[in-house]
């Protein structure tokens, strides 16, 4: 893959990312199963029984806008996806990028970043890259005069019910008027003019986000978390940029658990990432049957949608692992509908 800014002209780009096998996919000796072989291709190797029980490899393969292997950083995925889509919204439009994948698959190290290590080894992600350009683009003489300032907010949505994360989980009500217009009431909007304010934002955020919450019992892997980009004009709203990084998709599978909650949430995670497959493919074309409100996160989401100035990017995330094969079929599936007919 060249670094040569990408040209994308179309309104949906569905790109793929393996991450690495971990320290302890490694001390299990699992198999990478998936390769990269060009730049838009991406083969699964799926071990399979014949009915004499001799093994053999069924290898599949997925086409896509862009696919990266293990050896991409955040800032390589983050120039083939988002970053296309941050002029958009200084032309006045809406932009979206959603990570969709396993738990487990590098969803929130893309597009959150890793500032647990504290600063030599943070490692950004989309949301602090996206919003360095906006200010990038902010300053430049095309987009000077218009004046434009800069808010970002941070919610989350657990269980179909908004969470603001840069104001203590205080828990926020949807409002749709009559013109179809959703609001999200008393979110809070945070007024930010350089790429630290923006960093101090998601620090503070996904601290918020993972606070309360042990590894077994992780629901930040059951919430979808949003950023957002706004871009407002004498306080009118001129431009927003939205990065989701969505529950794991293993959840939505959860409707037969023994525990009543745990089911609730996975019909209701299931519901949302089927219905934001519908609004993306339905992206601008002012279809009467969009579903979008199925679920929170399209309801919330729905002016994304709609308009003819509408971008939407997806990063599908997934594990190499032979042992995460079926979860990994079934995130190359989504994402494969997901794309522009
Ligand atoms: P998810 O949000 O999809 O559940 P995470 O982003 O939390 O997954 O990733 C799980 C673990 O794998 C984290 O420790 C993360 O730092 C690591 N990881 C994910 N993607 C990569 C990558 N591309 N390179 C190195 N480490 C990664
Ligand atoms: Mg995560």
């Amino acid at each position: 893959i060249s670094m040569d800014d990408p040209i994308e002209e179309h309104r949906i780009c569905v790109c793929v990312r393996k991450r690495p096998l971990n320290k302890q996919e490694r001390l299990k000796k699992e198999c990478d199963v998936i390769t990269v072989p060009s730049k838009n291709v991406l083969l699964v190797h799926e071990p399979k029984l014949k009915v004499d029980l001799t093994k053999y490899l069924e290898n599949q393969a997925f086409k896509f806008d862009y696919s990266f292997d293990e050896t991409a950083s955040n800032e390589m995925v983050y120039r083939f996806t988002a970053r296309p889509l941050v002029q958009t919204i200084f032309e006045g439009g809406k932009a979206t990028c959603f990570a969709y994948g396993q738990t487990g698959s590098g969803k929130t190290h893309t597009m959150g970043g890793d500032f647990s290590g504290r600063a030599q080894n943070a490692s950004k992600g989309i949301y602090a890259f996206a919003s360095r350009d906006v200010f990038l683009l902010q300053n430049q003489s095309r987009y000077r005069n218009l004046s434009l300032e800069v808010y970002v907010t941070f919610f989350e949505i657990y269980n179909g019910k908004v969470f603001d994360l840069l104001n203590k989980k205080a828990k926020l009500r949807v409002l749709e008027d009559g013109k179809q217009q959703v609001q999200v009431v008393g979110l809070q909007e945070h007024q930010v003019s350089c790429a630290e304010d923006v960093i101090r934002m998601i620090e503070m955020g996904s601290a918020c986000r993972t606070s309360g919450q042990t590894f077994a019992n992780s629901s930040s892997s059951r919430s979808h978390a949003c950023f957002q980009i706004l871009l407002r004009r004498r306080g009118k709203l001129h431009g927003k940029f939205s990065l989701v990084d969505l529950a794991g998709n293993e959840r939505g599978a959860d409707t037969s658990s023994a525990d009543r909650q745990t089911r609730m949430e996975g019909a209701e995670i299931n519901k949302s990432l089927l219905a934001l497959k519908e609004c993306i493919r339905a992206l601008g074309q002012n279809k009467s049957h969009t579903p979008f409100r199925e679920s929170k996160l399209t309801q919330v989401l729905r002016d994304s949608f709609i308009g003819s100035n509408s971008r939407t990017c997806m990063i599908a995330m997934i594990s190499p692992g032979m042992s995460s094969c079926e979860y990994t079929l079934n995130t190359l599936r989504y994402a494969d509908r997901v794309k522009e007919l």
